[in-house]
């Protein structure tokens, strides 16, 4: 089957959905995601969305906050005016629907959290993400010109490359045509021709064993672009958020947000000692990628698996009022956390890195756009400041839906892109050839890749991702694609381009912890 749209949005969360509801006055959208629409990172993101409200706030403030955590690698221009157009895609959300916690006086209920100099944080309770989600999901689902494939997987975006010409990295003119998906009824490969495309399809937290992203976050669109041979940067600074709930085998694990230590919850030993004085004296609410190390050394040097966050010493209503879905998700695994502490351990949170774009989203594709998490912007340099992503997410697709609406009258549906050829194609029928591989590179990510690197564990994981990537092209090139199939493809692409980037960065920095080179180098990159 083959379908034409002006514009073709690939993933459903806060980055695709604000971007379809701005062009979608200007032509034919189709949103394309993998799973049930609601079925994203977005939708599970807890403590808020950062602009500045009030003084003595100012963008000043959270413009150097920003910059101080993103370690020397951000650029300014860009987090100057995400931060400055703020108040104006804030506006826009509660335009929407979005209903952020207010005060009894009426102003907006701010938190704090690591990193963020002032009280800036505005939130929905604790289901910031859900409320967004749900917000923009009513606007897409009214607008006439907008369609919503569900369970339909992108295996590839369309450049020259599929109508047989050569296309090297260094090419200038690759061009994006379009998509080829996984229709999930037929279970053939239709062809989707666009005039825009953006690419919207959130992290790749996946690679790593324990991770707070939904099982959807497999990097898909970094890895897509990256084979098209387009420009992916940063990979090697994978935040690793430092407080999920200890509860092994729960996929995704499940966050302890942040806002947490905000209001005023303490890291503790398991004998009730604190430790972050040790390492910064921010304490709880330093910098994720310390306190995140900090537990790291802790966990090593006790042999402990899991640390812990208490809150004991708050009051119980305001911390059930502010807090109750973490609340109630302890209650249903036995832990009251106004009596008991939470056990907690870092797991995999935020790819800062990913599909290179300029302050318009456009990437190094012709008429190819990225945005929110699978785009790497300049906004969070080495790393991400709390809240950010959201933001940069409704501020990219705000910029590149001006661009794209600019062009899209100039563009031509190319009409010669063949169709997928399947021939020969057989169906796998051992899912554990799929599994397992999967498992192998979790595992040697998590334990090669994670949170403190060096050179030799950098090496063995490459050795071993080698394998996995040999076979595992292998069994694609035979068999009819099914979604387990292309993501776990995508996601050894992903190992292979977070290896590489740690290897080729000679020092610490942000997120990127090295034991052989300890220290910074002297300038930035
Ligand atoms: C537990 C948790 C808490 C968080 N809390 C916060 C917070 O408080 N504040 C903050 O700013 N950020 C937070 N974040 C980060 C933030 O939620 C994400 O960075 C952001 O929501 C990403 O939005 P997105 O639109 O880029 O991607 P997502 O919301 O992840 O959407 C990706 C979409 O792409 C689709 N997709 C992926 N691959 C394909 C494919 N091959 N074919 C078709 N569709 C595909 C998916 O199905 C999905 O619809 C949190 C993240 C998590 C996991």
């Amino acid at each position: 089957m083959r379908k034409n749209v002006d514009f073709l949005v690939i993933g459903s969360g806060i980055a695709g959905l604000t971007f379809a509801i701005k062009v979608a006055k200007h032509g034919k959208v189709c949103i394309v995601t993998k799973s049930a629409v609601d079925d994203t990172a977005t939708s599970w993101a807890q403590g808020g969305i950062a602009a500045v409200s009030y003084t003595p706030d100012s963008y000043e403030k959270h413009i150097n906050d920003t910059i101080i955590a993103g370690d020397g690698l951000c650029n300014e221009e860009v987090v100057r005016f995400t931060i400055t157009e703020s108040t104006e895609r804030i506006r826009e959300l509660i335009k929407w629907g979005t209903k952020f916690d207010r005060t009894k006086s009426g102003r907006f209920d701010l938190a704090k959290e690591g990193g963020h100099s002032e009280y800036r944080v505005l939130h929905h309770k604790d289901s910031t993400g859900r409320e967004i989600e749900n917000t923009l999901l009513e606007q897409a689902k009214k607008h006439p010109n907008i369609e919503i494939l569900e369970h339909t997987f992108t295996i590839d975006i369309i450049t020259q490359h599929h109508l047989g010409l050569e296309v090297n990295r260094r090419t200038e003119n690759i061009t994006c045509y379009g998509a080829y998906v996984l229709n999930p009824r037929t279970r053939l490969v239709d062809t989707i021709l666009s005039k825009i495309t953006l690419i919207a399809t959130g992290g790749a937290g996946n690679v790593y064993n324990n991770t707070t992203n939904p099982l959807i976050s497999t990097g898909d669109g970094i890895a897509m672009v990256y084979r098209a041979k387009g420009a992916v940067e940063n990979m090697e600074f994978i935040q690793f958020h430092p407080t999920s709930l200890y509860n092994p085998d729960e996929k995704p694990a499940f966050l302890i947000t942040e806002a947490l230590r905000g209001f005023g919850a303490v890291l503790k030993t398991r004998d009730g000692k604190e430790f972050m004085h040790k390492y910064d004296a921010r304490l709880s609410l330093a910098p994720r990628d310390i306190v995140t190390r900090a537990i790291d050394n802790e966990l090593k040097l006790s042999g402990e698996d899991y640390l812990f966050l208490d809150c004991r010493h708050l009051n119980k209503n305001e911390l059930i009022n502010h807090f109750p879905t973490i609340y109630a998700k302890c209650l249903s695994i036995g832990i009251d956390i106004s009596k008991d502490m939470i056990p907690v351990v870092p797991a995999a949170h935020y790819t800062c890195g990913g599909i290179k774009v300029n302050a318009f989203g456009r990437s190094s594709i012709q008429n190819l756009y990225a945005s929110g998490e699978c785009s790497s912007t300049g906004l969070h340099g080495a790393n991400r400041l709390a809240s950010n992503s959201l933001l940069e997410s409704v501020v990219f697709s705000h910029r590149a839906s001006t661009e794209a609406i600019a062009k899209v009258k100039k563009i031509k549906l190319c009409n010669d892109i063949p169709d997928w050829n399947a021939e020969g194609m057989v169906l796998n029928e051992e899912m554990i050839l799929i599994t397992q591989s999967l498992r192998e590179l979790q595992s040697l990510m998590s334990s090669y890749v994670g949170i403190v690197r060096s050179n030799l564990r950098l090496q063995r994981a490459f050795d071993r991702l080698e394998l996995l990537y040999r076979e595992t092209e292998d069994l694609y090139n035979k068999s009819l694609l099914t979604p387990r199939l292309c993501e776990l493809r995508n996601l050894i692409n992903i190992g292979y381009l977070i290896i590489r980037a740690a290897q080729n960065r000679h020092e610490s920095r942000g997120l990127h912890y090295s034991l052989d080179y300890p220290k910074v180098a002297p300038t930035a990159r």
